[in-house]
């Protein structure tokens, strides 16, 4: 480039030479050599852009890693490119200036006017390469060596270097308790709230009834710590022997079935631990100490998995059932997805909802999608979806608001996106009084649908107006990200105003986000999960609560009874 220009000047002196002859020789000179050093700072300076150039495009790559902080940072980076196109822009006006310098006769005014733009360029590169530091700084603080939350982190995998660098040392011990640990094993109580007798009706030996007074006064007994009121309620059980005068034998009284588990807890206080789990969010070693504190019952945190273990292997067939009624029978449900981890890998929990039932899902790839989707699905347009067969698709426009708003954010003169949103909200308004119908009864759907159409016509027509962007790679010519935007709701319009036209699809897929919205929470409070089979018991319980509050029906008496009873709740049979 610097030498085309040269060229370009020369001919510029040669042409302009027969108006300059009154001109000294000397004078000339200096104005030769003047402008050849001109043009050799202007080509170090455009060096050093080039340079900062390169840092930019290292930066983006970074940015692109972290999709949560991906808009902030994209914004500054804009702006910078923004900057250096401009500067780039002034430099070359500066580079031209020179030789049209030469044919201007008015010597004094050339020099201080070049210190002035080489100044400037100077400011804005220092300028330039404070708001990069700065930005590398931040994108640099993670958990690990600042006081952001880990929540914070996103799910990109950490390095390497910053995994194994926890400041606190390793014990050397196992997991769990250690050896010589003094558990808490339930000591019965010698004076329990209510006392079961159970004799035996039949001997087991000759199969005689055994009614009478045969009673031997040896029985073995087990206490069942549940809740009662809102208090401890300690249930014992006393299993007594009989003599039979058939046979001579002894029978003694089986246990009913749910004295026999091995967890001696009863149903109420199971369903409490489960929601304390599954509702509120609680980590186990907080489950823990609030028995401990409030009800006096000290388990382990070993016990308290078992028993939403042993819950959620229960409730296990009403949630096929209300999968199979989401995903199969519901005309439209929402769907989104977030990742968490189990024992530090990255899993998926997907989510499958309608206004009154919902269903979570864990699979370690992001796209193992629910089996046997149907009907219309909602969700913010993650490619995936599109991969289903048979379905119809509306998409999010709470995401396309939020987009477009990163559009008006960017680039303030990329008016589109403004008047889009205005579109957008006014649709939404309109569905809300009209609930939706044929654009053949509602003319007012034929205006908007064509002012959609408008808008987007004249946004990508100003983006291909533009010049394309420089990139470093080939390959595809890469678009700025209104126009990948504005081509994305050209193309998906049915997808996107589907609200409109179907009075059940909703404006927004915040049915389903709201309904992960508790897993973020979770996070931040309970950190990862240990297990895989601990994440999938927690997606059951999950189900099962969420779809309760979504009926408003009583949380404990739900998660307390059999499948059968929830089914019937659930009006699932
Ligand atoms: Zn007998």
């Amino acid at each position: 480039m610097g030498v085309s220009l040269k060229v370009k000047s020369d001919d510029s002196v040669e042409n302009t030479q027969p108006c300059r002859s009154h001109l000294f020789e000397s004078d000339k000179q200096w104005y030769v050599s003047r402008f050849d050093d001109l043009c050799d700072e202007l080509t170090k300076l455009r060096g050093q852009l080039a340079e900062r150039d390169e840092q930019l495009i290292k930066l983006r790559g970074q940015l692109a890693e972290r999709d949560e902080q991906l808009a902030e940072r994209d914004e500054q980076l804009a702006e910078l490119r923004h900057k250096l196109s401009q500067n780039e822009r002034r430099d070359q006006e500066v580079s031209q200036e020179p030789s049209s310098k030469k044919s201007n006769e008015s010597q004094g005014c050339s020099e201080p006017q070049k210190d002035d733009a080489t100044n400037q360029a100077d400011e804005e590169i220092a300028m330039l390469q404070q708001a990069l530091d700065e930005a590398n700084r931040r994108l640099k603080q993670n958990s690990s060596n600042s006081s952001k939350p880990p929540s914070s982190d996103g799910l990109a995998k950490k390095p390497a270097a910053d995994r194994n660098r926890s400041l606190r040392e390793k014990s050397g011990k196992k997991p769990g308790g250690q050896a010589g640990h003094q558990g808490h094993t339930c000591q019965p109580r010698t004076d329990p709230d209510q006392i079961d007798d159970h004799f035996p009706d039949t001997c087991r030996h000759c199969g005689s009834k055994l009614d009478g007074d045969d009673v031997t006064g040896n029985h073995s007994s087990r206490q069942i710590i549940d809740l009662k009121d809102g208090k401890v309620h300690v249930i014992e059980h006393r299993a007594f022997e009989r003599h039979c005068s058939c046979c001579q034998e002894i029978t003694r009284a089986p246990y009913p079935e749910s004295v026999k588990a091995p967890v001696p807890y009863g149903p109420e206080l199971m369903a409490m631990v489960c929601i304390l789990h599954a509702e509120i969010q609680l980590p186990v070693n907080k489950i823990v100490r609030i028995l401990e504190l409030f009800l006096k019952i000290r388990i382990s945190e070993g016990t308290v998995t078992a028993m939403c273990r042993k819950t959620a292997q229960r409730l296990e067939p009403v949630v096929e059932k209300l999968e199979q009624k989401v995903c199969r029978d519901s005309k439209v449900k929402n769907l989104d997805e977030t990742g968490f981890r189990v024992n530090g890998r990255l899993h998926w929990l997907h989510v499958v909802a309608t206004r009154r039932l919902t269903v979570y899902r864990i699979s370690e790839k992001r796209g193992e999608m629910f089996p046997k989707l149907g009907g219309c699905l909602v969700h913010d347009h993650w490619k995936p979806y599109y991969k289903v067969e048979g379905v119809k698709h509306a998409l999010c426009n709470a995401h396309h608001l939020r987009e477009l708003q990163l559009v008006s954010d960017l680039n303030p003169e990329e008016k589109w996106a403004g008047r889009m949103q205005q579109l957008l909200c006014r649709m939404n308004r309109w569905k809300k009084k009209k609930k939706g119908g044929d654009p053949d009864n509602f003319p007012e759907l034929r205006g908007m649908s064509e002012e959609y159409d408008r808008i987007l016509d004249q946004a990508i027509q100003h983006y291909e107006s533009l010049p394309p962007l420089n990139q470093k790679s080939r390959g595809k010519q890469k678009k700025r990200k209104g126009h990948n935007l504005a081509v994305r709701l050209q193309e998906y319009k049915e997808d996107t105003s589907r609200f409109l036209t179907d009075p059940e699809v909703p404006f927004t897929n915040n049915q389903a986000e709201n309904d992960l919205r508790m897993m973020k929470v979770r996070q931040k409070i309970s950190g990862c999960f240990r297990t895989y089979q601990g994440a999938k018991d927690y997606a059951v319980l999950r189900s099962i609560v969420n779809t309760a509050k979504k009926q408003s029906l009583d949380l404990v008496k739900t998660v307390m009874s059999s499948p059968d009873q929830m089914l019937a709740k659930f009006e699932l049979k």
